[in-house]
């Protein structure tokens, strides 16, 4: 018998649901995180399980969105899609101009300049010249299958005839909504009574997720094209020709792209074009500038993040006048102490700022900050605003010297100059401040993203004294929780749940939680992938360490240091303990089942695979029935070729035996 209170909780639901699927699909502008989401789905899912006669076909379990995480499939990109490093000034830029000079022994460097837009990154691949695979940059390894969707973008070619004979080329570039369109598209939204869209960008985004390629057909998408990630055919040797290049196969490039030699033509095309972008019809927020010889591109690399070769060269950012009215001290996660500026609010760019960072005693001394002072305020994008500098001329005489505190200022451990760097720290492990901005993090969405944790309740668990260290977490029991103010029943058994999921979080989220100085998400995807599980991570040396693409010497010695610590590893053990995933799971490891799809046909794989070890790639072929030889003969169907193939590679070609990405032979198990 299902009673009223259910119906209505039903029906709830459903209304939640669909609310949140428009602001997520058409919107792009979530209120609540995936993790609410999914909750809301799986109560319902639940619900009408218990209950069939609840089910509609109205429910949105019924329709195609079942769960909008796991829709669009998902696209291993060829080298990954880095982001940008930002300057934000002239001698930010000239610095990191010096630098590569440096670097390279050159005294004369040949830039590329390009607008940088804001819009949304996707990789293109033709295979034969035909449009294969559209990308979104996803986490900068993977990306969001959304090729259908791009196919709908008229300026961008389904087949490029000069391309036929070119095995395969991944071209990078930005989709964006022409600000005219943009307008005209809000319009008529209005005229038909649905809400306007906030602005290009998200809109841009969001058509280009659409389940639907009519919607996104509807949306006048646009893209602009300026990079070749990977090919088989030679390409240009230089960032201007390749530009040249795109554009001949039609690839629309940006026509403010300009070949410059010297840092002061950056400067002025950098102050020309903060004037005149506000003409422009799309959003435009920088310069890209690129080094133009790609050999010594390839010569300076990358780091983990970013390649050292281009920098994004931002327009002026808002800046304010206000008053320091207090300079207090935080203690961050690894320890650091850092000197935060207590500011008179003021609104910048819409955003009221309270407060700023000083960085380090060093900073405060070299800008002489003193509190009471009157200073410049900096908030450019999504970093924390900054103090840039002291008002001198608008002193009164009450302003007061501010010194670094010996001690920790929540601890009240005498804190630790480090001789090579800047900062100070406190390097108690019991430090309580230390240990809440660590949980913090741990618990966090690109961590462990334990939802139920929330930064108030990290606060009281520390407090209680239930918690010494990250993995105290998992220890934790319901009677201990119930005993804490204004937590009920329910809600305890919640918290242990969310807790409970995050155990099966990937080896690169659990690596990154743990909060090493330096590592950051895509390094953790890094050392996830090569390590494949938490031992051979601990026992790594320098050597291990070093050879990796994207992990630096700071960083080894970050991790290095990390495991040498005995308290870190009884953290690890109790982690283990209390059965975290330490081992990468493949995506293929899992749900596999026997087949006969690839009955008899005979393969043979060179260089190294993304997602698994050869024993392991192996093995799935052989559980859908195919076989593996090591060595190439004419019986050989297929050559698998991953990262860095052997001389296998031209063996094949010579032999006339198909070639296949690792992609190309998933898409055969599918
Ligand atoms: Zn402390």
């Amino acid at each position: 018998m299902v009673n009223e209170e259910l119906i209505q909780r039903v029906k709830y639901l459903h209304q939640q649901i669909k609310y949140h699927n428009e602001l997520y699909y058409e919107l792009d502008s979530p209120e609540i995180s995936d993790y609410d989401y999914d909750n809301l789905f799986k109560e319902l899912k639940t619900l009408e399980k218990n209950h069939p006669s609840l089910i509609s076909s109205e429910s949105p379990t019924q329709s195609i969105q079942d769960n909008k995480l796991e829709i669009f499939s998902q696209i291993s990109h060829e080298s990954p899609m880095l982001s940008l490093s930002n300057v934000f000034s002239e001698e930010e830029f000239i610095s990191w101009l010096d630098k590569i000079k440096l670097n390279t022994s050159k005294k004369i460097l040949e830039l590329v300049s390009e607008l940088k837009f804001d819009g949304l990154a996707i990789s293109l691949t033709y295979i034969n010249g035909t449009l294969k695979h559209a990308a979104t940059r996803g986490d900068g390894f993977i990306g969001e299958d959304v090729t259908n969707n791009i196919k709908t973008i008229d300026n961008i070619p389904k087949n490029i005839y000069s391309l036929k004979n070119v095995a395969k080329i991944e071209i990078r570039g930005e989709v964006y909504i022409k600000k005219s369109k943009f307008i005209a598209l809000n319009s008529i939204r209005t005229k038909t009574g649905l809400p306007p869209f906030s602005n290009p960008r998200n809109t841009a985004a969001g058509s280009l997720r659409q389940l639907d390629p009519k919607i996104t057909r509807e949306r006048p998408l646009d893209a602009f094209f300026y990079n070749i990630a990977f090919s088989t055919t030679q390409i240009p040797n230089t960032q201007y020709e390749i530009l040249e290049y795109l554009n001949n196969l039609g690839l629309q490039t940006n026509p403010n792209n300009q070949k410059i030699i010297s840092g002061d033509e950056v400067l002025k095309l950098h102050n020309y074009w903060g004037e005149e972008r506000s003409k422009l019809d799309y959003d435009c927020d920088g310069l890209v500038i690129k080094i133009n010889d790609i050999n010594l591109q390839k010569q300076l690399g990358s780091t983990s993040r970013e390649p050292r070769w281009a920098v994004a060269f931002k327009f002026n950012s808002e800046k304010s006048k206000t008053k320091i009215l207090d300079i207090q001290v935080n203690v961050g996660r690894s320890g650091a102490i850092t000197p935060i500026a207590i500011l008179d609010p003021v609104y910048i760019d819409g955003v009221k700022v309270q407060s700023a960072t000083l960085h380090n005693y060093s900073y405060i001394q070299k800008k002489e900050i003193m509190i009471n002072d009157y200073v410049i305020v900096e908030r450019a994008g999504e970093v924390i605003p900054k103090v840039l500098e002291v008002i001198k001329t608008s002193r009164k005489g009450d302003e007061k010297k501010f010194e670094m505190p010996e001690n920790c200022p929540s601890c009240n451990e005498k804190l630790f100059d480090t001789p090579n760097e800047a900062a100070i720290f406190c390097l108690n492990s019991f430090c309580k401040e230390k240990l809440i901005r660590l949980l913090e993090h741990f618990v966090s969405k690109d961590a462990m993203e334990i939802d139920g944790v929330g930064k108030k309740l990290v606060d009281i668990l520390i407090n209680a004294e239930y918690i010494y260290d990250i993995s105290d977490l998992y220890f934790l029991n319901k009677d201990d929780l119930i005993k804490l103010d204004g937590l009920g029943d329910k809600s305890a058994d919640n918290i242990l749940n969310s807790i409970q999921s995050s155990k099966t979080k990937p080896l690169n989220s659990l690596i990154f939680s743990l909060g090493i100085s330096n590592i950051g998400k895509e390094a953790s995807i890094i050392l996830a992938n090569h390590f494949k599980n938490i031992d051979d991570l601990i026992n790594a040396n320098e050597d291990d360490l070093n050879q990796l693409p994207g992990i630096g010497p700071k960083m080894t010695q970050n991790i290095i240091e990390y495991f040498q610590a005995e308290s870190n590893i009884k953290i690890i053990n109790k982690l283990k303990k209390a059965n975290l995933k330490m081992t990468l799971t493949s995506g293929y490891e899992s749900n596999i089942k026997n087949t006969n799809v690839l009955n008899d046909i005979k393969f043979v794989i060179t260089g190294t695979l993304k997602a698994g070890s050869r024993s392991e790639i192996d093995n799935l072929i052989n559980k859908h029935g195919g076989k593996t030889s090591n060595n190439l003969s004419k019986s050989t169907n297929y050559l698998i070729v991953g990262d860095k193939p052997g001389s296998k590679l031209d063996d094949a070609k010579r032999m006339q035996i198909k070639i296949l990405t690792e992609y190309d032979f998933i898409k055969m198990i599918e």
